[in-house]
């Protein structure tokens, strides 16, 4: 099933070529690479022709390339890299199929490699093609749902079995340490991203680093996770209560409660990410604590932790079914500690549907 997808990736990307009169297409980042082959090997750029595919990695690579990537011709690079892979389609003469306009990935080729390329063809013009590459990565078809969906349950599923440990006395890291146990277990290739456990003042710093710190009575704890299912991913955030939280954590918990459920209850197609993150920080500032809500309130995901859509103050993208994207807010009191709340939503033709399942508490 996940074959079929990609020939219809290859294909729109070959659209696209054809409308910006492009006659060949390098693709070399890591996502893009996924999204357009299916091969999951850390190296390896794709070349991709009105008539050709051709994928182009080093000898480790080889067997397992040629099994994930039937729509592809693997082509094996030798000596230095980039060299080695102009050359190994230059070498199978396919160089002049390249044509004079070649498209390539501005923000992930280093400028070496691009001199590089453009030494070993002369003569072409070179043409940043990053948002038609990337662009389709946002709108997630039915293989892309179905993976994410499994990537939010195996995370679900382990987040549930440590709840019982979250008490005083436990250390951040052991509770991060379980959690990462616990989702490998429940079928996760891995953590998606680095577990976020920020107790009593630590959870002011967004992006806190799990540490010795003991959990103690009358702390929030912040759990931010999620796990990389193949090669998707899922994102979500829990704030909870050790004992009783003084009146001014209870509040900023509240606030952002309230807030994050006005966005879930309204955003859908539409929307500009600005306006759906209007909503969340409108009611943050008119409830005193504005100047606390220190990032923006959501961002697309898929392949990659963090890709677009971005929900940010200001930004104009609309909404669109088929969009992944996360709705967390937060507000962080610095010497004191901090809530976020996040859920991952998928946009429908209606509003949207949450994928994140797992309770909320509320004062
Ligand atoms: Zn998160
Ligand atoms: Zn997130």
């Amino acid at each position: 099933m996940k074959q079929e997808f990609i020939k219809n990736r290859i294909e729109a990307l070959r659209a696209s070529m054809k409308s910006e009169n492009l006659t060949a297409v390098i693709v070399t980042s890591f996502e893009n690479r996924i999204y357009y082959s299916g091969f999951s090997g850390s190296n390896g750029w794709l070349v991709v022709t009105p008539e050709e595919a051709l994928l182009v990695t080093d000898g480790r690579y080889i067997t397992q390339a040629g099994k994930e990537c039937p729509h592809y011709e693997v082509l094996k690079a030798a000596q230095s890299y980039e060299y080695s892979i102009i050359g190994a389609v230059k070498d199978r003469d396919a160089k002049k199929s390249m044509g004079g306009r070649i498209g390539f990935e501005a923000s992930n080729l280093t400028v070496s490699a691009f001199e590089k390329v453009r030494e070993y063809l002369p003569g072409k013009e070179f043409v940043p093609f990053d948002s038609f590459i990337a662009d389709p990565r946002k709108v997630k078809d039915s293989y892309e749902l179905g993976m994410i969906r499994e990537a939010v349950r195996v995370a679900e599923e382990a987040y549930m079995q440590i709840l019982p440990m979250v008490k005083e006395g436990v250390t951040e890291l052991e509770l991060a340490t379980e959690l990462q146990y616990r989702m490998k277990l429940a079928g996760a290739d891995k953590e998606s991203f680095d577990i976020i456990i920020a107790s009593g003042e630590n959870g002011a710093l967004p992006h806190a680093t799990p540490g010795a710190r003991k959990l103690a009575a009358g702390d929030l704890v912040t759990i931010d996770w999620g796990a990389r299912f193949g090669e998707y991913t899922s994102d979500m955030t829990r704030t909870l209560a050790v004992g009783e939280p003084s009146e001014k954590m209870k509040k900023i918990y509240n606030i952002t409660y309230e807030a994050q459920m006005k966005v879930l209850e309204k955003i859908g197609p539409g929307m500009t990410t600005g306006e759906a993150d209007a909503l969340s920080r409108e009611h943050i500032k008119a409830a005193g604590f504005g100047e606390y809500y220190v990032h923006g309130l959501g961002h697309g995901l898929g392949i990659a932790i963090h890709e677009d859509p971005r929900l940010k103050d200001g930004e104009k993208e609309v909404l669109k079914p088929g969009h992944v994207v996360t709705v967390e807010p937060g507000i962080y009191i610095p010497g004191e500690g901090g809530v976020r709340i996040e859920d991952l939503v998928v946009i429908t033709e209606t509003g949207c549907e949450i994928l994140t399942t797992t309770p909320k508490m509320k004062f």
